[in-house]
């Protein structure tokens, strides 16, 4: 299938930019009139912050969140100047230029950055609007208590801090059934009823499958938007994949039964053994904590690792592969296995997304009729 003549022994990390623009359309319809504020931080989940913001952009996306000012100001090389950035860890006084400069947009988490926020805001011409970040009890980021009753007080620095939105973040939306998202929902409510009417968002990706309730006027999604599992309920997600990290075969080799295999022989075959030496390893995406347990997929087997993974290499069990496996041949980390890579090393689909290496070649791909 994926079968290469000619290749590289550098990793390709393939980025389905058609399904991250089907699996904006399809949230854009789960969530009706609600808007949707794609969460970009972390260079786009690993997958490059410019060609990832400009497919959003071209599937309609017009509302983005990065982390930090810097993301921000990259960002906006990908989606032009009508895009709002907004940066959710807020203004910092040595982020103030950048901020201004790539005209995006500081969320305010707490009552320091808010005083720190107007005092700029008050001296520039156009000031950006922001959105007030409030903490309904992640105890993560957001205005507390205090600071927002402090916050809906003091009219002047409402007014200098030019609101947009006003939002909080869920602890524990993958789960449904936890006590802790209605809880949630009632506290934020209360706390904009503190505050000016302004348009509200609570939802990230797992908060839209829990209901109409949690959507409002704008929600956040991240993972979802990047083919990755949110809930507890991946069936139910609309979502489909958008990373392969496909790793060429370099040699391929018949071991007998008592030989190890890799550092520190972590591995001793049973029997008499082919394997397939891939060329991805730690430095790449594939999780040391893979080795032993985590497996590939080639050509639509699963494959186990075996042996330890190194830096630049991973060794694959391929004894059992119905097809010919041969140098330049791929194996596939991620896709549709994404979830049971995360799984299997004990981590969350965001990290071995945002842990893909810099050393892969990136291709930003449309797919082919033919491979439709
Ligand atoms: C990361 C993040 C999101 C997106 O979360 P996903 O789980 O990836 O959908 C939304 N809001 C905030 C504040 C975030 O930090």
């Amino acid at each position: 299938m994926i079968n290469q003549p000619s290749y590289s022994t550098r990793p390709t990390l393939r980025v389905d930019l058609d399904a991250i623009k089907a699996n904006y359309t399809a949230l854009k319809n789960k969530v009706g009139a609600a808007k949707i504020g794609a969460s970009v931080k972390a260079d786009a989940y690993g997958l490059g912050a410019v060609p990832v913001g400009r497919a959003l952009y071209g599937a309609g996306c017009r509302i983005f969140f990065v982390a930090t000012a810097g993301e921000g100001k990259l960002l906006r090389e990908g989606v032009g100047p009508n895009a709002a950035i907004y940066v959710l860890n807020g203004p910092a006084p040595r982020d103030k230029g950048v901020l201004l400069g790539a005209k995006l947009k500081p969320v305010i988490n707490s009552i320091e950055q808010a005083r720190f926020w107007a005092s700029v805001s008050n001296e520039v011409n156009e000031p950006p609007y922001t959105a007030i970040h409030i903490d309904t009890g992640m105890n993560r980021l957001g205005l507390n208590a205090e600071e927002l009753t402090e916050l809906s007080r003091d009219k002047k620095l409402w007014k200098s801090l030019n609101p947009e939105w006003v939002m909080s973040h869920l602890a524990c939306a993958p789960d449904a059934s936890n006590p802790m998202n209605k809880a949630q929902l009632a506290a934020f409510r209360k706390a904009a009823a503190q505050l000016p009417l302004t348009p509200l968002s609570l939802a990230n990706t797992a908060g839209i499958y829990l209901g109409k309730p949690y959507h409002f006027q704008m929600v956040r999604p991240g993972i979802g938007l990047f083919g990755g599992a949110a809930t507890t309920k991946p069936d139910q997600e609309v979502s489909r994949p958008v990373v392969s990290l496909l790793a060429p075969v370099l040699q391929v080799k018949y071991i007998k039964a008592g030989e190890t295999v890799g550092y520190n022989a972590t591995f001793t075959a049973p029997r008499d053994m082919r394997i397939a030496i891939v060329g991805a390893g730690y430095a790449d995406g594939v999780p040391v904590a893979q080795s032993n347990k985590g497996t590939a997929i080639m050509h639509d087997m699963e494959v186990p690792i075996v042996g330890r993974v190194s830096m630049d290499l991973t060794i694959l069990d391929v004894t059992e592969a119905r097809l010919t496996v041969e140098t330049g041949g791929v194996a596939l980390f991620r896709g549709a296995h994404l979830e049971t890579e995360s799984q299997i090393g004990d981590t969350l689909n965001y990290e071995l997304l945002v842990r893909l290496g810099q050393r892969c070649r990136r291709d930003y791909w449309k797919p082919k009729k033919e491979d439709a």
